[in-house]
């Protein structure tokens, strides 16, 4: 059974509102961002203020995003009192993140992520990962397989290979529906998305790389031919060692790489 809401703000299902009511989960998130004075951190639908309240101190910049508009006066009541908190009463999934950090102090981004957005704003925080020290979210557990897949998995696809691209993926620990109200339908995880500052990984181009990756798993029991039909032919794949008739599950990360580089030199 989910504890009583604490509060008397009726939960929007259209905004993804499942809010934190345990006290121990909110404790364990708030150690494993850990934040330091005189960082700057970032959260994505701060809601009722569970997280935030857990996460906020005197010498700490907090940036909040939050779209319900009929929970930015409870937010601003609760802590407009700290001198470094500022609540932008905006959507996360156009809100420009560089302009946050154009002082050049990276940002940390946290959020329990309204589940119904998760997948567009990741893809959309990935894109400012230069500006980006560290992401924590709680996201349905599902979501935190396919960041965290290896190839070859049934989980394997577009999100972890664009992720893992950008950042190192860490599983933090699983959170049950019990722990919010209300309850999800669903399994939650924690995890931790750090950008490389040195990449692992040989340079390419981020658009080839998203387009051949989109391609390839158009359609995902069709194998590759059929996928990148129109972009990269028999030959290229061939002369990048890959089997036309493999399906994109069983590359790698390198041979989504190697095939933009060629898509890339193809259409300069
Ligand atoms: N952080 C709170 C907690 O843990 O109890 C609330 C988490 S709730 C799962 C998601 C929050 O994101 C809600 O407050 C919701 O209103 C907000 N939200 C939904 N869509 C959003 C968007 N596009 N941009 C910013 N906030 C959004």
């Amino acid at each position: 059974m989910s504890k009583k809401p604490k509060t008397s703000h009726t939960p929007r299902k259209r905004f993804g509102q499942n809010f934190l009511q345990d006290d121990g989960v909110i404790a364990r998130i708030a150690d494993a961002v850990h934040p330091l004075p005189g960082e700057h951190l970032v959260e994505i639908g701060p809601g009722q203020g569970a997280l935030t309240k857990a996460l906020i101190s005197p010498d700490l910049r907090l940036d909040v995003i939050e779209l319900d508009r009929d929970l930015v006066s409870g937010l601003l009541a609760a802590f407009s009192i700290f001198p470094h908190f500022k609540l932008h009463s905006a959507d996360a999934l156009d809100f420009d993140f560089a302009a946050l950090a154009a002082d050049g102090v990276p940002l940390r981004v946290v959020g329990n992520l309204p589940y119904n957005i998760s997948t567009p704003l990741i893809f959309r925080l990935l894109e400012f990962a230069p500006h980006i020290q560290d992401m924590h979210f709680m996201l349905q557990r599902e979501v935190v397989n396919r960041l965290a897949a290896q190839p070859g998995t049934k989980h394997w696809g577009r999100l972890g290979i664009m992720a893992q691209y950008h950042c190192e993926v860490e599983h933090l620990f699983d959170v049950p529906p019990e722990a919010f109200f209300p309850p999800p339908r669903v399994q939650s995880a924690i995890v931790r998305l750090t950008p490389h500052a040195g990449s692992p990984w040989p340079a390419c181009d981020t658009r080839a790389l998203r387009q051949v990756v989109q391609s390839a798993f158009a359609q995902r029991r069709k194998t590759l031919r059929n996928n990148l039909k129109g972009i990269l032919d028999d030959a290229a794949l061939e002369s990048l060692g890959l089997d036309p008739g493999a399906r994109a599950e069983t590359l790698s990360l390198e041979d989504f790489i190697a095939l933009a580089n060629h898509l890339s030199r193809g259409t300069d």
